[in-house]
């Protein structure tokens, strides 16, 4: 027997909830619901600047239209930033993580791989240094269930990265992987877009000594232009009484065989038959669809 799912949504209220965040959304909640397992909410509120009470009211009220009923109580990075804090400490205190007062000059000179500048310098604890850990100079490989297994080699590839930036904020991939464990989640369903900053979070758990959660990284949808679907329809967040039509074209753009005779019915309706019926292999293993090739 095999430790029970725990899967999560974990939006950032930087704007309202889109087509594209809602298959991101939905794939989560049906891969978790399939299993018979449960699904948390996680805000991800770190960067205060750009988040917004409203957006995330409006979040919420869009999972409640769209029938994903989320389990306990909605968690927010911004209220957790003492677990943050802790561990950083303890990686600066055990010389797994070090100061760094890097000009963002210098570093863009030095190109995207950071070339060690603050590694031996041991600098004091000040508060608008960043903090990098260090990483090593061996392949991870990252394996998803749907996408092909990703290798980087960080050292190489990226140098010693940020865990908390100058501005005192805590990075992205300190704060997902500490709030993943801390949660018991088993299952990382998310979109693409995060793919890339996989190994960088495989890398904390190993030094943390935690086992990774099983990864499901969703096609993004394009348009025919390349650019991000999210992007340009930002403009456009998702409308409560188009709420059954817009949920059978996010079933059929995750490419769920979702009967005809179920277009248009109550999203209850909908949802009971996509949590029966999951079959996340159908997705393209791509990081990307195009949007012309979703059926309507
Ligand atoms: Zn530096």
């Amino acid at each position: 027997m095999t430790s029970p799912y725990i899967g999560r949504f974990a939006p950032t209220p930087s704007g309202l909830l889109h087509f594209g965040s809602l298959i991101a959304a939905l794939a989560s909640f049906l891969d978790a619901r399939h299993a018979g397992g449960q699904w948390l909410l996680r805000i991800e509120d770190l960067d205060q600047t750009r988040s917004q009470a409203d957006a995330e009211r409006q979040i919420l009220q869009a999972l409640e239209d769209f029938g994903l009923e989320y389990d306990g109580t909605p968690v927010r990075q911004s209220e957790r930033l003492e677990l943050y804090r802790a561990q950083t400490e303890r990686w600066l205190e055990q010389d797994l993580a070090y100061y760094c007062d890097c000009p963002r000059r210098a570093l863009l000179e030095h190109g995207p791989v950071y070339p060690g500048t603050c590694s031996r310098r041991h600098l004091g604890a000040r508060a608008d240094h960043a903090v990098r850990v260090r990483v090593n100079d061996q392949p991870i490989t990252c394996h998803d269930r749907l996408q092909p297994p990703l290798t980087q080699n960080l050292a190489r590839e990226l140098g010693d990265f940020i865990i908390r930036r100058r501005d005192g904020v805590y990075a992205y991939q300190l704060a997902v992987v500490l709030d993943d464990i801390d949660q018991g989640i088993t299952d990382v369903v998310r979109g693409a877009d995060l793919l890339d900053s996989t190994p960088r979070q495989v890398w904390l758990y190993q030094l943390l000594g935690q086992p990774t959660p099983g990864y499901l990284h969703v096609p993004l949808i394009m348009r025919e232009d390349g650019e991000k679907l999210s992007k340009r329809l930002g403009s456009a967040p998702l409308q409560a009484d188009q709420a059954p039509h817009t949920l059978w074209r996010a079933l059929r753009a995750l490419a769920q065989p979702i009967p005809t005779d179920l277009r248009g019915a109550p999203v209850a309706q909908q949802l009971d038959w996509a949590i029966a019926h999951w079959q996340p292999e159908r997705l393209p293993a791509t990081p990307h669809i195009m949007e012309h090739s979703l059926s309507d």
